[in-house]
């Protein structure tokens, strides 16, 4: 680690970093009026340890070459899985794994074709979750040994944090987690793992980011408690982002055919996920037996923002429900989940509307305009090279990526082109939450 970085930023007080308060005399960042600070806090990549781990698989997620086609192709679906056996030459199954996903230069030359200052990284999905979802029959017990996957965690968050040190100033990173069913009788393991994120070994880690699927079994898994009670009292906030979506089936056989492309998956199945996620841990007591654990939540918080007060609804008129509380068995929750929302609860604002947006911004209450970050979900959902004659696109195109226009139009659109609270969203909301401090011989955007 280099001189300069020693230097670098705080940790994050107990308080944590996403307090959503600023202590009395510590205003949040305000950006410049006009010219704003602009942070993408859901940003990806895979770093090249990660590449080579999907390379090295023979069941889904895989990395594969496929003739005719210049970037490798990353499978990630079970319905593409019979495609690997016969790849239609021109449609190989997967999406192109550009460099996009892979090269720190592409990151960087995308964050300034954009005006982005500061973007804060996390491995794409599917995480480690693979190991613990669907075991690869293929490989030896070795590969998926606990100390294995533990390994490869620490690899992908030491290469983030090597790759933000040859940026400060402009890149951190949420960390990845070796949670695999193993895990709960590895618990050791893992707790080292998590404590070392927040010394001088991870200095530009601001939090980790989470699947929806835990150990297996999801977050409302009692087992998850101890790495729940650990980030809190860490002040390592979850960065939760779905990865699952809703099963196949619910699109109907045209959208099984792969007529409708991954469309619904990602559009409507995706953002279900999350809410699902999030209902479940809070119908579970998770965010009463850990009232300081913050959660940063995908693609403006999925469904959720819009379907809160149906949450609580439904559970304010459960006859069973009722009976357990009456008979002090739980049931009922401390607080509702809109008060969670407003307490615990940060959001994105990767959710490509105005509408969408609103409701983002009204899940936080009076607050919400400060709990919401800016992002792109870089490098998906790419602006399409011309000529390639298929539906997703062999290379990128030239242009702005749509990805980052809507989404910062919708700031402006909501909020008001170079107002505070536009500004306040596209960077100051997230350097304040995030604790992105200035770092000594850093570089400027
Ligand atoms: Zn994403």
């Amino acid at each position: 680690m280099s001189s300069k970085n020693k230097k670098n930023p705080q940790k994050p007080s107990q308080e944590g970093p996403s307090n959503p308060t600023p202590p009395p005399g510590e205003q949040p960042t305000q950006p410049k009026a006009n010219k704003p600070i602009i942070v993408d806090i859901h940003t990806h990549m895979y770093p090249p340890s990660y590449i080579d781990l999907l390379q090295s698989r023979t069941t889904i997620p895989l990395l594969r070459s496929f003739p005719g086609h210049p970037s490798p192709r990353l499978v990630l679906l079970p319905s593409e899985l019979p495609l690997l056996s016969h790849p239609s030459p021109s449609h190989p199954p997967g999406r192109p794994l550009t460099e996009s996903y892979t090269s720190l230069d592409a990151k960087i030359a995308f964050m300034d074709k954009h005006s982005i200052s500061i973007s804060v990284l996390s491995l794409a999905n599917p995480w480690l979750d693979f190991f613990s979802t669907s075991p690869d029959t293929t490989t030896t017990t070795t590969t998926t040994s606990p100390d294995t996957i533990n390994a490869a965690a620490i690899k992908i968050n030491t290469e983030f944090e090597l790759m933000c040190q040859t940026h400060p100033n402009r890149l951190y990173f949420f960390a990845v987690l070796p949670l695999h069913p193993t895990t709960t009788t590895n618990l050791t393991n893992l707790t080292e793992i998590v404590s070392s994120l927040t010394t001088s070994t991870f200095p530009h880690c601001r939090g980790i980011i989470l699947g929806t699927n835990g150990l297996g079994l999801g977050l409302d898994d009692p087992a998850l408690d101890p790495l729940f009670h650990l980030l809190q009292d860490l002040a390592l906030p979850i960065f939760l982002h779905p990865h699952y979506g809703l099963p196949n089936q619910v699109f109907g056989p045209r959208a099984e055919r792969g007529e409708y492309g991954h469309v619904l998956a990602l559009a409507l199945g995706f953002p279900m996920e999350t809410a699902v996620a999030v209902g479940r841990m809070y119908l579970s007591g998770v965010f009463d037996r850990f009232p300081r654990l913050k959660i940063i939540l995908a693609h403006g918080g999925g469904a959720l923002p819009v379907l809160a007060g149906r949450v609580e609804s439904c559970l304010r008129c459960d006859g069973f429900l009722y009976k357990m509380e009456k008979e002090g068995k739980g049931g009922r929750m401390e607080r509702s989940m809109g008060e969670v929302l407003r307490s615990q609860v940060f959001l994105d604002a990767v959710v490509y509307s105005e509408v969408g947006l609103r409701a983002a911004i009204g899940a936080g209450g009076e607050g919400g305009v400060g709990r919401l970050m800016f992002g792109t979900d870089h490098p998906f959902f790419p602006p399409l090279g011309e000529g390639e004659g298929e539906g997703e696109g062999e290379g990128e195109g030239e242009g702005q990526w749509g990805s980052v226009v809507v989404n910062r139009e919708a700031v402006d659109g909501v909020l008001g082109e170079g107002s505070e609270e536009a500004g306040m969203v596209l960077g100051g909301n997230a350097i304040r939450i995030l604790n992105l401090r200035e770092e000594e011989g850093g570089e400027e955007s």
